[in-house]
């Protein structure tokens, strides 16, 4: 073997940190890099199905003007490094489907913001990957394109609704991706695939530019396989956008710098309802071992309560379905996207443009979304899930005036097979079961990989207060010092 191919067998097997480090001392290039990626994401597609796009010769150009930049030692923070964009983010000139037959040819005239800040710090986009339509499901099913399959086991689904970045990040496709999060679609598809997934905070990351599925709950984040990774990410993607009302202006810290903290006298909230029937015994022991392993460095546990929980659910399934039927509404054959054959009049072009465009889920979220909305309804569903969802953000209120952060398993089971439960939606429904709470209050939440079930990765999933990512990402680092759950790979993608 000669040095080159030595070299180029590793490439893949390097997080951003390492890659950044890597091209700064010139051991090899970004051209290197992305030839090495495009090769394995080519060879993965017909077993993973990750990609929906795949935009090779705009990365190898792009990676020619990084490799140059960095020659003159003028790169930015992420520079030469590539990544792959959840095509729910309009990229410009680029394909953007968002998973659904509706936007099958539609491409964005624009960037949006998270596209645009990872471009502006040196990222280079490799390509789109695979998604539940409109974002909605939990196990990339619904897509359009077709299932997105596991790289721990290609029969199991690798979770949703950001299955094509979590796939890609765990095969070692890319060293980093781009996710979002409404319900759990970062951190669910993370704990299934062992890689690291990051929602932020609500208003942390600008929405401008990610397809709307539930205005009040959708929140862009990360999706890696370490926690510095995340942070590198993070720091590129977040802070105030005028073009998105809901974006917050708060400083964003240095979150790499802040990595190296002890966990000496951290509170951690351990929810007892967390550990209640419905979660898989050996998930829950792989969590109860993360949480032995803080305490061991110095954490202290202290049980906490979440009594409403139970309505997270519920809850979550009445406000996205509403929000959901207002968003979708855009989608009418006129604007943009699929447009039915030969109407008849008007309401044919939207009754049929909209019926061919959107798959069954999307339409069963577009129907209960106006039913709970309509009028003579809205007070029994709309509005009760709105005090619903209050009780639930003062339950954490209440539990982060005594813990720093809470910590927990992030799904009940570990992978299921695709196909297990799509005749099934509210077994679907309860995947999200951990991870709804910390969106309907807003919170920053994440998922690191703690262990295996039959071979299978399972997450600890972390929730912090209000802008507590910095926390949130040095806890996870700490217990990536201990453990090395997060550096294992699944053997087909080594
Ligand atoms: N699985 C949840 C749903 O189907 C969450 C999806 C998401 O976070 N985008 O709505």
């Amino acid at each position: 073997m000669t040095a080159m191919s030595d070299k180029s067998t590793q490439l893949h097997t390097m997080g951003l940190a390492e890659l950044a480090q890597g091209l700064r001392n010139g051991e090899f290039s970004s051209r290197e890099i992305v030839s090495d990626l495009l090769g394995r994401i080519v060879a993965s597609q017909p077993d993973l199905n990750s990609f929906i796009t795949v935009t090779a010769d705009e990365a190898l150009a792009a990676a020619d003007l990084a490799d140059a930049a960095i020659a003159q030692g003028n790169g930015p923070a992420l520079c030469g490094l590539p990544i792959a964009h959840k095509d729910i983010f309009c990229t410009r000139d680029v394909l953007t489907t968002c998973g659904s037959r509706m936007l099958e040819n539609f491409v964005a005239p624009y960037d949006a913001t998270v596209v645009e800040r990872l471009a502006n710090a040196g990222a280079i986009t490799i390509g789109k990957t695979n998604m539940d339509e409109f974002a909605m499901g939990s196990s990339t099913e619904t897509s359009y394109f077709g299932p997105t399959g596991n790289p721990w086991n290609t029969k199991l689904s690798p979770g949703g609704s950001s299955g094509g970045s979590v796939a890609a990040v765990a095969a070692r496709l890319v060293p980093a991706a781009t996710g979002t999060d409404t319900g759990g679609s970062i951190r669910q598809p993370a704990a299934l695939t062992g890689t690291v997934g990051l929602k932020p905070t609500y208003g942390r990351v600008s929405r401008y530019g990610m397809i709307a599925f539930a205005s009040s709950l959708d929140q862009a984040g990360t999706i890696t396989r370490s926690a510095e990774d995340a942070a590198m990410l993070l720091q590129a993607m977040a802070g105030f956008d005028e073009r998105d009302s809901t974006s917050v202006n708060e400083p964003v810290p240095d979150y790499r710098a802040t990595l190296g903290q002890s966990l000496q006298g951290l509170k951690v909230g351990i929810v007892r309802q967390h550990f209640d029937a419905g979660l898989d015994e050996q998930c829950a022991a792989r969590v109860k071992e993360a949480l032995r392993q803080l305490e061991s460095q110095g954490a202290s546990l202290i049980e906490v309560d979440l009594p409403h929980l139970d309505l997270s659910v519920p809850t979550y399934y009445v406000v996205a379905p509403a929000e959901c039927s207002s968003n979708m509404s855009r989608f009418d054959g006129v604007r943009f996207g699929y447009r039915a054959k030969n109407p008849v009049d008007l309401m044919d072009l939207y009754c049929r443009s909209r019926g061919e465009g959107f798959g069954a889920e999307v339409k069963r979220r577009i129907m209960t979304g106006t039913y709970v909305l309509s009028a003579g309804y809205y007070d029994a569903y709309y509005l009760q899930a709105q005090k619903a969802r209050q009780l639930i953000s003062n339950d954490f209120e209440a539990a982060f005036a005594k813990v720093d952060v809470i910590a927990g398993p992030t799904t009940p089971t570990p992978a299921f097979a695709i196909g297990a439960k799509m005749d099934d939606p509210i077994t679907m429904y309860l995947n999200d079961i951990y991870t709804i709470g910390a969106n309907l209050a807003g919170l920053p939440a994440m998922s690191i990989p703690c262990g295996f079930v039959d071979k299978l990765p399972v997450g600890l999933q972390l929730v912090g207060p209000h802008f507590a990512e910095a926390r949130l990402l040095n806890c996870a680092h700490q217990y990536e010092l201990l453990t090395d759950w997060h550096r294992q790979s699944p053997e087909a993608y080594s």
